[in-house]
């Protein structure tokens, strides 16, 4: 290939999510206090810190589940504080996955998976359904299409979730604590359907207790606490070489 017309690393250097100054408040309960973040295409971020740190409400305002204070995200090149931006289709390409699993619980375990897409007018039935078997097989639930969400385990039911979120295709997924409600043994399949993710390519922000997932998957780590980024490193630096003392203090309680 012609060196003069392939940009350096531009593949590579896409960016998918842009945060700028972001900030959050409720109320006069300042939460987020202006975060800078990219994240690119392909990446693991995960981010850790401690509990009311606002991770979660630094997620929910990268799909707009929040209104957003100051500051801004951009989306794919979508900037979701521009009311013009059509807020739907920006989230079509982003799949949630929360700590509880909210599936329907009348809905059998396929229902579940194939419904956004069918309801969206996304796909039609039988291809919503199609994708919904592969997608079922893929996070190792293939036998349990039929079971409604009361006969799963918990682990069952997040990777049940994690299909039913990648059932609208998207290519970017957000994690918030989606092991932490899961008893310790079920940890481990949760995890794997996560890291297998990561390796098939997408994009993910990653908001976990665990650190060894942190360190083991992330291609960077975000270090929240009190509304700010403190700091922000590859696994290896951030873990083994902390260079703040509240994520010193951090990590010395949670390692
Ligand atoms: P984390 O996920 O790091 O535990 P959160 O983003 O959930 O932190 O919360 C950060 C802060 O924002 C906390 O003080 C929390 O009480 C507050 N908060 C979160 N959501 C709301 C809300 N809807 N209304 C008011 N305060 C909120
Ligand atoms: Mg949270």
């Amino acid at each position: 290939m012609s060196t003069e017309t392939t940009a350096p690393d531009a593949a590579a250097a896409e960016v998918k999510i842009r945060a700028i100054g972001l900030k959050k408040s409720f109320g006069d309960l300042e939460v987020l206090k202006g975060l800078d973040v990219d994240v690119h295409s392909g990446e693991v971020v995960c981010v850790i810190g401690p509990s009311g740190s606002g991770k979660s409400t630094f997620l929910r305002c990268l799909n707009k589940l929040e209104d957003i204070t100051g500051g801004t995200v951009v989306v794919d090149g979508f900037d979701l504080t521009d009311p013009k931006v059509n807020l739907d289709s920006v989230r079509q390409h982003i799949g949630m996955v929360f700590q509880h699993f909210n599936l329907f619980p009348h809905m059998s375990v396929i229902e579940n998976v194939m419904l956004a897409p069918v309801e969206t007018k996304k796909s039609d039935k039988s291809k919503a359904r199609e994708n919904a078997v592969r997608l079922l097989a893929q996070v190792g639930l293939a036998d349990k299409e039929n079971a409604k969400p009361a006969q799963l385990s918990g682990g069952q039911k997040q990777r049940v979730a994690i299909a039913r979120a990648l059932a609208m295709d998207p290519d970017i997924m957000l994690f918030d604590e989606a092991t932490s409600a899961l008893d310790p043994e079920m940890v481990g399949e949760v995890l794997q359907v996560l890291r297998d993710l990561a390796k098939g390519g997408m994009t993910m922000v990653v908001v976990t207790h665990e650190m060894g997932f942190a360190r083991e998957v992330s291609d960077r780590v975000i270090f929240m606490a009190e509304g700010y980024i403190v700091e922000e490193g590859s696994p290896d630096d951030l873990f083994g070489n902390p260079q703040h003392e509240r994520t010193k203090d951090f990590l010395d309680k949670v390692l």
